[in-house]
């Protein structure tokens, strides 16, 4: 009789390339969960996004929203299709009122290269970018989310919106994270990303951050404005260890930081509040390439492993720490050793050749 830790996943594939990517990790997971034994996941494919808002009416069902409520962690693939509005012309994004509900201020973007993976700088320090970029995902600009007005067709304003209990939690978050990453050989540095200069706000989250950086004498920590930050994330990306930011500057930064590694089929993420997680690829349903095959599953793959990641460390599941690193590795190994590329960076290998691979070297540990 085995006594296993069991976890329940809300999987919530939703849109585009979103259902073929979480196709892709969950092969992924059960071939790892199998491989390192120790846990098992009990996994729960619930509704929600564009289309079922198409078909329905509702774009994140009540039931969804109640299993995801009672799960142990959330993998979400993507959402939204150009096609399918709202009567007022926004899109279809409930995986943004998941980031609202569950309060998951800590958008936690890693970027790393691979050996001999794609990437689109010269300078050979290039293969050694293995930074964090955490993006404040509840408030800043975004807080303005649905609120903006526009007077007489005359003006426009939206509201940025910094709170010390937000802004506090997040910074903790950030010098936990680097400290973790320092036990594991990386320098253990928080770099704050602000406009401080220029408005009162980030004036404010730097004081912020000043305070709580006081409570971490072990881990170092700088700040950069935001246009020096883009052009050190381009000039200097290898030096970089944990960053933090604001939800609008984190939004275009990460996409940079992706941009950096092969694009957004390499760039996984995670929303993490106080309770709760959903763990999903950074990039959207890429609808022109959806049903062709051509998805990069890496992306969703990464994710997944972050997903263990974050459980083995909550709930002391050696088995999860176990089978994440088994996935990372097998990624690094299919990139790496196998030459595999779909077509985002040029290459012709398809979704299931990757996902193919990944499970062999798994299996083959
Ligand atoms: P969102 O607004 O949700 O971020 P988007 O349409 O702006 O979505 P994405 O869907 O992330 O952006 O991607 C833009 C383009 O990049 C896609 O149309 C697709 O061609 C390519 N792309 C994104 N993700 C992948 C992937 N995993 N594999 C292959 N190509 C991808």
């Amino acid at each position: 009789m085995t006594n296993e830790t069991s976890f329940r996943i809300a999987v919530l594939p939703g849109d585009g390339i979103g259902i073929e990517v979480i196709d892709a990790a969950l092969e992924v997971l059960s071939a790892a969960r199998e491989k390192s034994g120790g846990f098992r996941l009990n996994i729960e494919t619930l509704p929600a996004g564009a289309g079922h808002y198409r078909d329905t009416g509702v774009a994140l069902p009540g039931d969804t929203l109640k299993a995801a409520e009672e799960s142990d962690a959330i993998l979400l693939g993507a959402m939204g299709l150009p096609s399918v509005r709202y009567p007022d012309g926004t899109e279809i994004a409930p995986q943004l009122d998941l980031r609202f509900h569950f309060n998951l201020y800590a958008g936690v973007r890693p970027s790393m290269t691979f050996a001999n993976g794609p990437g689109v700088l010269a300078d050979p320090r290039s293969s050694d970018i293995d930074f964090v970029l955490i993006r404040e995902s509840t408030e800043g600009l975004f807080a303005s989310h649905g609120k903006g007005v526009v007077e007489d067709d005359r003006e426009a304003r939206d509201t940025l919106v910094i709170t010390r209990a937000t802004s506090e939690r997040l910074f903790d978050f950030a010098f936990n994270l680097a400290r973790q990453r320092k036990s594991q050989g990386h320098p253990g540095h928080v770099t704050l990303v602000d406009k401080a200069n220029v408005f009162k706000s980030f004036a404010f989250f730097r004081e912020i951050f000043d305070e709580r950086a006081v409570s971490f004498p072990d881990i170092g920590s700088d700040h950069l404005y935001v246009d020096a930050a883009a052009l050190d994330m381009v000039r200097r990306p290898w030096e970089f260890d944990v960053l933090v930011t604001e939800n609008m500057f984190g939004d275009i930064l990460s996409d940079l930081a992706a941009g950096l590694v092969g694009g957004m089929g390499f760039a996984p993420s995670a929303d993490i509040g106080d309770n709760n997680a959903v763990f999903q690829p950074a990039h959207g349903t890429a609808p022109d390439i959806m049903g062709s095959g051509k998805a990069n599953p890496v992306a969703c793959i990464l994710s997944a492993a972050m997903m263990l990641d974050w459980l083995g460390a909550r709930h002391d599941a050696p088995g999860c720490l176990r089978a994440a690193q088994l996935i990372k590795d097998a990624v690094a190994t299919t990139i790496s050793e196998t030459g595999m590329r779909t077509a985002d960076v040029g290459g012709a290998h398809n979704t299931e050749d990757v996902v193919w691979a990944v499970v062999a070297t798994i299996s083959g540990a």
